[in-house]
């Protein structure tokens, strides 16, 4: 019972964890904030990007190209 147990948990902890890695490239755009330059912008879609350290919104122009809103 003690193992089987262990493996649900291990298995459990194996989905969380790539929940994570999914939820975190679908937010991290890869792009530095360019007004603090301490974070990589998060992505709501396509082109609404967002800091969360200084709170400035951005507009993705094209490719990696960004301008403040
Ligand atoms: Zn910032």
């Amino acid at each position: 019972m003690g193992r089987m147990k262990e493996l649900f948990i291990q298995i459990k902890e194996q989905e969380e964890a790539q929940e994570i890695i999914e939820q975190a490239s679908v937010f991290d755009s890869g792009i530095l904030c360019p007004n603090c330059q301490k974070t990589n912008l998060i992505e709501y879609s396509a082109e609404d990007l967002y800091c969360e350290v200084c709170g400035y919104d951005f507009i993705r122009i094209e490719g990696n190209h960004i301008r403040f809103k």
